[in-house]
């Protein structure tokens, strides 16, 4: 079955207010019909880009979620929050899990919050460079989607796409290559087979670290790789909209 291509793009934590509208609109104006398209802008400006988008067909999306709806927890921000804004919320980035130590049972519990509150999920797994040398990688990813995944309703797993992002890629201008991404791709496939049929058919698997638009049709030409996930060229206008025409 051929899955719609899927280009998101992650500002992580760039742009002012106004850097960020100008940015949302020039890719609202571009939007191919034929590509899903979504932006994860700074939450603090997530409500104004997600009315710069509106009518586009650009998604906007939360970088993160806290695992519960309401409460007493300063500075965090609940999936049903970002639902009366955004209907995409990304769980497990590296960043995260590395810079606020995240760990996978944390990361179950924002699936759950999420999908609880009608969110979409990207969640985020990948390996360190070392991990890959010794060559534990497809174990640790697997682990990864183990602890996320498993027990999930069908429904569920449905709302859930996965991004391949080895750590190692990440920001450092060196991508994997598209036969390293498709291995893990398939191998990431293969385990949703064991959780479900329809979502490894329908499931769609993004791979993310140093995307460019000098190999992204490289790239998204593999056959177990559904879209990107891009950091750094989704912050230019131009980069980002030649990243997502090489998914057409
Ligand atoms: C990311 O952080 O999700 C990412 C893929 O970053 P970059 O494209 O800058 O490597």
């Amino acid at each position: 079955m051929t899955r719609r291509k899927f280009i998101a793009g992650n500002w992580k934590m760039n742009l002012n207010r106004q850097q960020a509208r100008e940015l949302a609109a020039s890719v609202a104006e571009y939007a191919p019909g034929e590509v899903d398209i979504a932006v994860f802008p700074p939450t603090i400006w997530l409500a104004h880009i997600a009315g710069e988008l509106e009518g586009s067909g650009v998604r906007p999306g939360a970088q993160n979620c806290w695992r519960a709806q309401k409460g007493a927890f300063t500075g965090e921000i609940s999936p049903a929050m970002i639902a009366e804004i955004a209907p995409l919320v990304i769980i497990g980035h590296s960043e995260r899990r590395q810079l606020l130590h995240e760990v996978d049972a944390l990361i179950r519990d924002k699936i759950d919050a999420a999908l609880e509150a009608g969110l979409e999920v990207i969640l985020c797994v990948g390996e360190t460079l070392e991990t890959r040398n010794e060559g534990n990688a497809v174990a640790h990813v697997s682990a990864q989607l183990e602890s996320a995944l498993a027990g999930r309703a069908p429904g569920d797993l449905e709302s859930i796409t996965i991004a391949y992002e080895p750590i190692w890629a990440i920001g450092t201008g060196e991508a994997a290559t598209p036969a390293d991404a498709q291995e893990m791709s398939a191998a990431i496939r293969a385990l949703m087979r064991t959780l479900n049929e329809g979502y490894a058919e329908r499931g769609r698997i993004l791979y993310g670290g140093s995307v460019t638009p000098g190999n992204a049709v490289e790239l998204l030409g593999q056959p177990d790789v559904d879209g990107a996930l891009v950091g750094g060229a989704s912050l230019k206008a131009d980069d980002f909209k030649a990243i997502v025409t090489a998914a057409i």
